[in-house]
């Protein structure tokens, strides 16, 4: 184990993937995470065949596994009229496809999976309540972080996971986010209060004019994940906030009853306005680099932010091992074999946001490219997302 731990800003599913990494590489970790408590939102997360693939390779297949609920199809249905536009099945075709299953899951769930591989790590030191503010080299090639209480602390490099707002990238790339202008209300609701009609083992999207509606069953079928996106009429600020169902309620007025139904389900909704940055080339400043959202925050159309920081980690430790844990080639080459796969996809999350949201001619457009579609069409475009093995996840 090396002597100084590698810091690890942010505690949130990409900084414990991350410290996973780290430590199966026999590095010792800091993590230092800003809330008092480890965890995290209440809310669902779906995760692809590539998430499973970097659970497996951070040696928490199992537990994540164990906790996910299998659907059978993604579904996208049109919102204005109620018709269905496509449908991915995600049944054993599907699995022998990707080698992996698709499922959603609670967040808290993914968290726990990792915190629990990171327990059995002796070398992982988590501080919570303790917010990174910035580092500078040390003299000995390492570096020295800061936190807000007037904490430094030493290590051999820094893994900023620290998020959309990343402290670590303020420093070192110091580029403003995008917002998107496009609001989230997030809810989850007893499956007692949940319409039976639409209790689907599915991952659903109901697609409407600058607005869409995804629900989606967590924790057996007892929960359902409720999320509705629309396009703000306001200006706004990347922010996390209460919501207000008056709010909700004043966007959806072009789409059919049955899906409308979702909007008064939730006794309390949370917001969020969105933002994602454009894609950069260069994560890695002597010995700090970014992780997952830090690196390449990104909209949620695609479904795969959680899914990039899995694959980062892993991609982090594999590059540790090709160069016999030389810190410094390690980051060179983590970061050679991320930008291109996860730039791609944060710019088709956006042309996808275009899709979801499509109104007018070019909603009638995608409805006729999509109907019918046979599923191995879907599976093949989908090949270079879904298809991603942490063997074959180092550029050469
Ligand atoms: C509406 C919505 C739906 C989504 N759905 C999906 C989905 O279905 N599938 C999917 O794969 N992804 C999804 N995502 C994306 C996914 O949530 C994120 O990409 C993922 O959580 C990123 O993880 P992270 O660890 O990089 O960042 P975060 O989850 O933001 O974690 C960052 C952590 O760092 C801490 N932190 C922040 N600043 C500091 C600091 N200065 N010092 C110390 N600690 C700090 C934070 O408290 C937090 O714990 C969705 C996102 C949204 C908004």
């Amino acid at each position: 184990m090396s002597v100084r731990p590698v810091i690890v800003a942010g505690g949130g599913i990409g900084g414990l993937a991350a410290a996973l990494a780290l430590a199966q590489r026999g590095f010792g970790v800091k993590v230092l995470e800003q809330s008092v408590e480890l965890g995290e939102i209440g809310a669902g997360v779906q995760l692809a065949p590539n998430a499973f693939a970097a659970f497996d390779a951070l040696g928490v297949g199992a537990q994540a596994r164990s906790r996910a609920v299998y659907i059978d199809r993604l579904v996208m249905m049109d919102a204005v009229d109620e018709s269905v536009v496509a449908e991915v099945p995600t049944g054993d075709a599907f699995r022998a496809r990707f080698g992996n299953p698709y499922a959603v899951i609670h967040r808290a769930d993914v968290h726990r999976s990792l915190l629990e591989g990171v327990r059995t790590q002796p070398g992982v030191e988590v501080q919570t309540s303790t917010r990174v503010t910035g580092f500078e080299p040390a003299d000995d090639g390492g570096v020295v972080v800061f936190d807000d209480g007037g904490g430094r602390h030493r290590g051999v490099a820094l893994v900023g996971c620290d998020g959309v707002k990343s402290a670590v990238r303020a420093q070192t790339v110091g580029d403003d986010v995008r917002v998107s202008g496009h609001v989230v209300y997030r809810a989850v609701v007893d499956v007692a209060a949940f319409p039976a009609d639409l209790r689907w083992n599915a991952a659903s999207v109901w697609a409407g004019p600058n607005c869409h509606l995804v629900h989606y069953p967590l924790r057996g079928g007892e929960q359902y994940n409720v999320v509705v996106t629309f396009h703000s009429r306001e200006t706004e600020m990347w922010s996390v906030s209460e919501g207000s169902e008056a709010e909700v309620l004043s966007y959806f007025d072009g789409i059919a009853a049955r899906p409308r139904r979702l909007l008064h389900l939730p006794k309390s909704w949370k917001r969020w306005a969105t933002a994602d940055r454009a894609p950069i080339a260069t994560w890695t400043h002597g010995r700090a680099t970014l992780l997952g959202d830090a690196a390449h925050p990104l909209l949620q159309y695609l479904a795969q932010g959680a899914c990039m920081a899995l694959e980062d980690a892993v991609t982090l430790g594999r590059a540790l091992a090709a160069c016999d844990d030389d810190l410094d080639a390690a980051f060179a080459l983590y970061q050679r074999s991320r930008v291109a796969r996860t730039a791609r996809v944060v710019l088709m999350t956006r042309e996808m946001g275009r899709v979801y949201h499509a109104h007018g001619v070019e909603r009638l457009v995608r409805n006729d490219l999509w109907r019918g579609r046979a599923p191995e069409r879907f599976y093949d475009a989908l090949e270079w997302l879904y298809g991603w093995t942490a063997g074959r996840c180092l550029a050469h």
